[in-house]
Parts: C-alpha cells; sequence; structure tokens
C-alpha cells in the first residue's frame, strides 16, 4: 500500500484538477480543523481529505485511490467511536459537503444525500408532519448511522432506520455507479442494510417517512439504588407495551442543567420515552410508567425534533468518548446486579449505558431479512464512558472495560456494529452471526481487494 507522501505531486494535481470540491493537504491551515473528529479520543493523522460536493467528486476519488493504492477511510457525520471515519496516511473521503434533501410529500418519501446529519432530515421533514426513524443524537451522521442499522425512538413503531431504506446511490470500489433497491442489485441491497461501508460509498437514501409531528416522551428517573426493581418491571412492561411506546433505559448521573439543582451528580436508573401514537392517549399510556413513582419526570408533547435533539447540548464534538457494546435478550436477576454494581460508580458525569429495545416493528423483520442479524435479541445495550478531559481517558475506558466485561457473559454474543470500536475480526464475526458468510461473498464479488477496508471489516474471500 502506497502512502499519499509517495506520491508524486503531478498525479496530486491532476486529481485535483478533476474535482468540483477541494482537497486538503497536511501542510494546508485548516488540515488540523479537519482531521478532527467527533469522538475526541481519535487521534489519526491522514495523508489528504477530498471534500467531496458531488457524485462526480466521489467516483474521481475512488478512483483515484485504488488506482494508487491508497488507504481509503470514508467520512460520513464522523461520528463513529473507533474514528472510523479517517485513517493514518491515506485518502479520506468527505461527504460533509454531500447534501441535499428532497421531501416527496405525496409518497411519503425522503431523498438524503450520503453526508447528512440526523437533524438536517428531521429540520426538511418536520414541516410535513413525516419522519424518518433514526437515533437518539441529531449531530449523528446518517450515512454511518443507516449504514449499521439506526437504532432510535421509533424502533418499535417504525423499525431500524434500514427497515425504511427504499433505495440507494451507490459508488463501487471499481468506480461504476449503481442504484440498489429491492429489485436492482438486491444482494448489494440487503447487505448495505446492516453491513456498513464494507460494499461502496452511498451517495443517496431513499427512505420512506411516516406520519410523525409531535411525540410524547422525555425522562423518567428513579435513584440508582432502585435500578434491579425498575429494569425487572421495564423488561416486562416494555416488551408487552404497544408500538407506539418507546423507551431506553440507562444508568446515567445527572450532569447539571437543564435538570434541577437536587439532581446534579447524583447516579440514577432513568428511561427516556417516546411515545409516537395518538397525542390523546399518551397520558394513558403514561399512567403505569408514572405509577412507578419516579423521583424526577419531565415527560410531556413536544416536537418530534426537539426529542430528537434534547441530549445535542450535553454532547458537544470534542469530548473523550470510549464504547463497548452487546446485545442482550434478558434482563434476570445477575445482569440487573450488575448495572447496580457499575451504575453506582460511574466515573464521570458523562459517563452512562444504555439499553435500546429491539422489539415492535424492529424484531418482525427476519434474521436474515438484512444484514442485521439480532432481530431477536430484546436490547442493544452500550456503555460509554464520556469526558471532556483526556487526563480522564483511563479512568472512563476502565470503568467502561470492567462494565462490559461483567455483563459479557450474560450477553447474546455480539454488539451492534455501530457502536464497537475497532475490537477484531471475532467481534465483528459475532455481530454478523449466521450473516456472515453471505457478506463475505459479496464483499468478494464487488470489492475483492478490500479496497473499503476501514469500518467493521468483512474480509473478502480469498
Ligand atoms: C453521540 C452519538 C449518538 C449516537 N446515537 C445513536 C443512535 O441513537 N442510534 C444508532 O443507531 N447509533 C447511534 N450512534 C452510533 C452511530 O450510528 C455511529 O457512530 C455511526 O458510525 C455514525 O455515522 P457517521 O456517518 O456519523 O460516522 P462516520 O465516522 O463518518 O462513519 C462511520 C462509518 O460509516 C461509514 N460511512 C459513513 N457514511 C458513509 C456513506 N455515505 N457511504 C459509505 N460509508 C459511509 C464510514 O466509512 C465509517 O466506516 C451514536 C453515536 C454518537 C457519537
Amino acid at each position: 500500500m502506497k502512502t499519499i507522501k509517495g506520491l508524486e505531486p503531478t498525479i496530486i494535481e491532476t486529481f485535483s484538477n478533476q474535482l468540483q470540491g477541494k482537497t486538503i493537504m497536511p501542510s494546508d491551515a485548516d488540515f488540523d480543523e479537519t482531521r478532527k473528529v467527533y469522538n475526541g479520543m481519535i487521534d489519526k493523522h491522514p495523508g489528504m481529505f477530498v471534500m467531496c460536493v458531488d457524485v462526480a467528486d466521489v467516483i474521481a476519488s475512488v478512483n483515484f485511490g485504488r488506482e494508487n493504492n491508497l488507504l481509503i477511510a470514508v467520512r460520513g457525520g464522523g461520528h463513529n467511536g473507533g474514528g472510523l471515519g479517517l485513517c493514518n496516511d491515506g485518502l479520506v473521503i468527505d461527504l460533509s459537503g454531500l447534501k441535499f434533501i428532497r421531501v416527496d410529500v405525496t409518497n411519503k418519501t425522503v431523498r438524503v444525500g450520503g453526508g447528512n446529519l440526523l437533524r438536517e432530515v428531521d429540520h426538511a421533514t418536520h414541516p410535513f408532519g413525516l419522519a424518518v426513524p433514526a437515533g437518539i443524537v441529531s449531530t449523528t451522521g446518517v450515512g454511518g448511522l443507516t449504514l449499521g442499522g439506526g437504532v432510535g425512538h421509533l424502533s418499535r413503531k417504525y423499525g431500524l432506520t434500514i427497515d425504511n431504506l427504499l433505495e440507494a446511490d451507490m459508488v463501487l470500489a471499481d468506480g461504476t455507479f449503481v442504484t440498489v433497491n429491492a429489485e436492482r442489485n438486491s444482494d448489494l441491497f440487503w447487505a448495505i442494510r446492516g453491513g456498513g461501508g464494507n460494499f461502496g460509498i452511498v451517495t443517496s437514501f431513499k427512505f420512506q417517512a411516516h406520519p410523525v409531528k409531535n411525540v410524547f416522551g422525555g425522562p423518567t428517573l428513579w435513584p440508582i439504588e432502585k435500578t434491579e426493581e425498575i429494569m425487572e418491571w421495564y423488561h416486562e412492561f416494555i416488551n408487552n407495551a404497544p408500538d407506539e411506546l418507546n423507551g431506553f433505559i440507562t444508568t446515567m448521573i445527572i450532569p447539571g442543567p437543564p435538570f434541577p439543582e437536587h439532581l446534579h451528580n447524583k447516579q440514577f436508573c432513568g428511561i427516556i420515552w417516546c411515545y409516537a401514537g395518538d397525542m390523546n392517549r399518551a397520558k394513558e399510556a403514561f399512567k403505569p410508567i408514572l405509577a412507578m413513582n419516579p423521583l424526577f419526570e419531565h415527560v410531556g408533547e413536544m416536537p418530534y425534533p426537539s426529542l430528537q435533539s434534547l441530549f445535542d447540548g450535553l454532547f458537544p464534538p470534542g469530548l473523550q468518548w470510549y464504547w463497548r457494546a452487546d446485545f442482550f435478550n434478558e434482563l434476570g436477576p445477575e445482569i440487573r446486579a450488575q448495572h447496580l454494581k457499575f451504575g453506582s460508580k460511574i466515573p464521570t458525569p458523562l459517563s452512562q449505558m444504555h439499553l435500546y429495545p429491539i422489539s415492535g416493528a424492529a424484531s418482525r423483520i427476519g434474521k436474515e431479512e438484512t444484514a442485521w442479524a439480532y432481530r431477536d435479541a430484546k436490547y442493544a445495550g452500550v456503555i460509554v464512558g464520556i469526558d471532556p478531559d483526556p487526563a480522564n481517558a483511563t479512568k472512563i475506558t476502565k470503568w467502561c472495560k470492567d462494565y462490559w466485561s461483567a455483563l459479557h457473559p450474560y450477553s447474546s454474543g455480539g454488539a451492534y456494529s455501530n457502536f464497537m470500536m475497532d475490537e477484531g475480526q471475532d467481534r465483528i464475526k459475532a455481530s454478523y452471526k449466521h450473516n456472515y458468510n453471505r457478506l463475505a461473498k459479496i464483499k468478494t464479488q464487488y470489492d475483492p481487494n478490500n479496497l473499503f477496508s476501514v469500518n467493521q471489516n468483512i474480509k473478502p474471500n480469498h
């Protein structure tokens, strides 16, 4: 593999001249700013950025990378925990300029550029009373989130983000441009619904949107000492709740405003709710929740984009993040005891654990219908050590790893790929399970030389 440094300047110049967007080199003043990603723990030094603004730029960049035998990374929203939107020495194909959104109100579909962020999609669809199911923090990239699966507030009602993907335009490793959907290139369409950026660069997504304007939601909190009781109740409740009701459970600290002062810096077991049904029935749906006597609740009707961005302010870019994840089928007594133990010693105010329900509509898609293998798991769990201060990196990493190690024996074996860092081939295989071999076959056909390797990598068979 060559490095950018090893290339003749004329080769780089010829390439740059083909672009509508620009290149950014290590010698450029904005290089250091450009190489920042959301996770402040990531410190990679690429050889060059290509800031693509259209499909032609993406095609030129893929061809340039392949012809010059360069390591290629593709960056969408730059949120990936392991920094998989960047690489060292190689070429970063940046899609942050590849943004466009068109809402087709009649058909309730939305076309979205490969570099758009969740909040931009919400902004465009909300005036029409529509929403595309996505995640819970609005600064996340549509690209990475969708290709990995997409778990969020609407998963129980409308499924994962991939369950609402109708079509994608892609640039493949050989530079060809294809459209994939249920009829055309259906093998690729299957693979990109969960298989990540392994198969090509998606330049546009077409989603099914749904009639969601306002939702009824927000947090309910209980003292951390009640974790076992609340988790036991939650497991029974959420798995029997109507699809309209979503709620992910967390162990967390209330770090400060906008929460009232008496809660600050205390540990809690919390649930963040989203009811996406008839607003006249919302209060009724919340009766059994409020009957559990939360110490604090702030639930009410709000525009869907407000819930989607409720936590944005707490998590600005540049914090240190260390991630660990697993799927779980149950929340038995041993699991609940570990949540109480590690939830009681959260090391920094922003560090937390989340369990997202994989039930309702998300669980009614077959395990082999998309590349996303864990449709029968009840929860996608994630533990994140978070802090602004790099000096606390060791502390948050240790808590996260210890928490994960204590729970892993009770897990379903694999993790949601978008909640993983760089954790090696065994973890990737465990996370795609029975779908791994089919993914490897498709990878071999479309990317035999593993041009797209900076991702949760499916290796081609040779
Ligand atoms: C604060 C925060 C909140 C999150 N909340 C959720 C959540 O609620 N639900 C959820 O499911 N996940 C969530 N995630 C995880 C998120 O889905 C992943 O981090 C995802 O990788 C982010 O995508 P990105 O485009 O921002 O990242 P990037 O770092 O840009 O890319 C991640 C990977 O996707 C590939 N990629 C990105 N765009 C494209 C494209 N257009 N074509 C081909 N490959 C592409 C990249 O090459 C890379 O391998 C969250 C992450 C953070 C940091």
